[in-house]
């Protein structure tokens, strides 16, 4: 039964991935000449969501900076592996992603808020973002969807919305889906006024570097531990996570009032 769920919500996600490609428009052209600047809730969200476009802007020159929000520390339930031990493991594992890439360790920001508890810190969150832009001044950023059903992206999502409300970012802002297929996306679907919004990235020449990078990232991929209750990323997941285009929708400008960075 589980089964055919399973091949139900694959096939449901592939004709939705397919509608959104073909209502979106190629971005990559059109992105602001500097900087890119990438937001991730967790140590993988870089990669699975702007994995490939990141192998593309660095073969082409472009500095690409990742700030990492939470530590992943909660991933998994582990006897073997306390939270302290697989943030680490994960810290190392992004780092190895971004080097496949051709990210430097350097360009690499990690703010180690806690895992899964990002809502609670929204505000903490706005500045430490808001001083890191103001720090590295990029030219666009990419940040977490906020139909993601996940909470942490969510709340990063939030934090990013409140930011440009403020006027604190003024930059274009594109935002990824991850946890978003199939309902998110329904939830998309029904709201025609984003429509305008949707933008797509050429994956083509960059795929096996992001499956290499999301490889990486091993503790998110395998069970290295062997225990019986370790929880990983399905592989369908992975191999949905590898498509011709990368997915984001544009933030709308209008919401930015016309003021520079602040810390
Ligand atoms: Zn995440």
């Amino acid at each position: 039964m589980f089964s055919v769920r399973r091949k139900i919500k694959t096939a449901l996600n592939g004709v939705l991935r397919w509608v959104f490609y073909a209502l979106a428009t190629e971005a990559y052209a059109t992105l602001p000449d500097g900087s890119l600047f990438i937001i991730a809730p967790h140590p993988d969200d870089e990669t699975f969501g702007s994995g490939a476009l990141i192998a593309r802007a660095r073969q082409e020159g472009r500095k690409v900076r990742v700030l990492i929000v939470t530590d992943g520390a909660t991933s998994t339930p582990s006897q073997q592996m306390p939270p302290h031990v697989l943030a680490a493991t994960r810290r190392g594992e992004a780092q190895s992603a971004a080097k496949i890439l051709g990210v430097d360790e350097t360009a690499l920001i990690f703010l180690d808020y806690p895992d899964g508890e990002a809502e609670k810190h929204i505000p903490a969150i706005a500045k430490d973002i808001a001083n890191q832009l103001w720090r590295h001044n990029p030219a666009v950023l990419f940040s977490p969807y906020d139909l993601d059903s996940h909470k942490d992206h969510r709340a990063i999502a939030k934090a990013i919305d409140w930011l440009c409300q403020e006027g604190k970012i003024t930059i274009p802002v594109f935002e990824y889906p991850m946890w978003f297929w199939p309902c998110g996306a329904i939830k998309h679907l029904f709201s025609p006024s984003t429509w305008r919004t949707n933008r797509r990235i050429s994956t083509q020449g960059f795929l096996s570097q992001k499956e290499q990078a999301i490889r990486a990232h091993r503790s998110q991929c395998e069970n290295i531990t062997n225990e019986p209750n370790w929880s990983r990323l399905p592989s369908a997941f992975i191999k949905e996570s590898l498509q011709p285009y990368e997915l984001f929708f544009e933030k709308p400008r209008k919401q930015a009032k016309e003021k520079a960075f602040s810390s």
